[in-house]
């Protein structure tokens, strides 16, 4: 596989009159969850993708959980493991209608917003069907119950692009990221994905189909759903970017980029505009929250270039995190 695709349409976009032929960069976006966060940021992120497109990139799009779902799925563990009908009821009902509540919200046409809340109640219904068994909480389980957040966002995201006028298709990442059976912190067979994710992805992103895959989760061989660790949604982008031989992965986030702290507590945090592959790691492995810590470990020595940039500041440069040679 090459670097650059061959496309023969213009890419994402409906109503594609003429054909072109043209070579465009791929990069794998992925927003986080506050970017996904409510009617506006899916807006501004919906923008953003939007924007890469129309400059002629072939994206592929990640997504996490709304911000807070992930840990009230959490929460609903707890309830399986404890027992506790009536707070499991109530808890997955809020969830429920916190996703209604920005479904709604997203100015779609009836048609549209008719199909996603279908979409969210089938969804939904799975989910309640499953976790209302109650009977003990195993690994196993939790991990298929905290996989609804982002199953749930990527309907979110993708009504939003197609009220745009792209076109976008979901992609359950249970299809294309194979992981071992170590649920909860699950890791990736790179070279199963690889084939799995290239088969399904890349003649969608030929095809100008814009891919919006969930993060955070994979399946076993045996198709048993994992999860890759807490906050592990940049991990699936650095895998996707590293076996689909991408341009560039970038991670959406709500900060303009790395910082030398928590930018957020330490006002006098200073901004990293470049840092090596191998200090990138250091920090993420020594708990800089910006970064997943294995987010970095796929892409090691290859020539894809991270970047980190603020979702809510787009046109901030953001951090570009890059293989440095030992000579260079
Ligand atoms: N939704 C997952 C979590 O909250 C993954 C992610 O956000 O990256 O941990
Ligand atoms: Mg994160």
């Amino acid at each position: 596989m090459t670097k650059e695709l061959l496309v023969t349409k213009q890419n994402g976009f409906m109503n594609d009159c003429d054909t072109e032929t043209a070579t465009k960069p791929l990069l794998v976006m992925k927003f986080g969850g506050t970017s996904v966060g409510g009617p506006i940021p899916i807006a501004r992120t919906t923008s953003i993708i939007e924007r890469y497109t129309r400059e002629g990139n072939s994206l592929v799009v990640v997504a996490s959980a709304i911000k807070g779902v992930t840990d009230s799925l959490v929460g609903i563990g707890k309830c399986i493991q404890d027992g506790k009908r009536l707070e499991l009821e109530l808890g997955l009902e809020d969830i429920f209608y916190r996703h209604l509540d920005v479904a709604n919200n997203l100015n779609l046409s009836h048609p549209l917003k008719t199909s996603l809340n279908t979409r969210i109640e089938e969804l939904f219904f799975e989910l309640y069907q499953y976790a209302s068994e109650l009977r003990g909480l195993t690994s196993e389980k939790s991990d298929r119950i905290l996989s609804y957040g982002e199953r749930l966002s990527i309907r979110i995201v993708q009504a939003k692009l197609l009220s745009r006028g792209l076109v976008a298709e979901t992609v359950d990442a249970t299809e294309i990221i194979e992981t071992d059976d170590n649920f909860g912190q699950a890791s990736p067979d790179i070279e199963k994905t690889a084939r799995y994710a290239r088969d399904l992805l890349l003649p969608m992103v030929t095809d100008g189909v814009i891919p919006i895959v969930t993060g955070f989760i994979g399946s076993t061989r045996y198709r048993k759903t994992t999860t890759l660790g807490r906050g592990g949604s940049d991990y699936t982008a650095s895998i996707l970017g590293k076996v689909l031989d991408a341009d560039e992965v970038w991670i959406w986030t709500d900060v303009d980029g790395v910082y030398s702290a928590d930018p957020r507590k330490e006002p006098n945090a200073q901004f990293i505009p470049e840092l090596s592959q191998v200090r990138a790691h250091q920090m993420a492995m020594a708990g800089a929250r910006v970064l997943y810590p294995k987010t970095i470990e796929p892409l090691m020595g290859t020539g894809i270039d991270l970047w980190v940039k603020n979702t809510f500041n787009p046109d901030a440069a953001g951090t570009r995190v890059y293989y440095k040679t030992d000579s260079k």
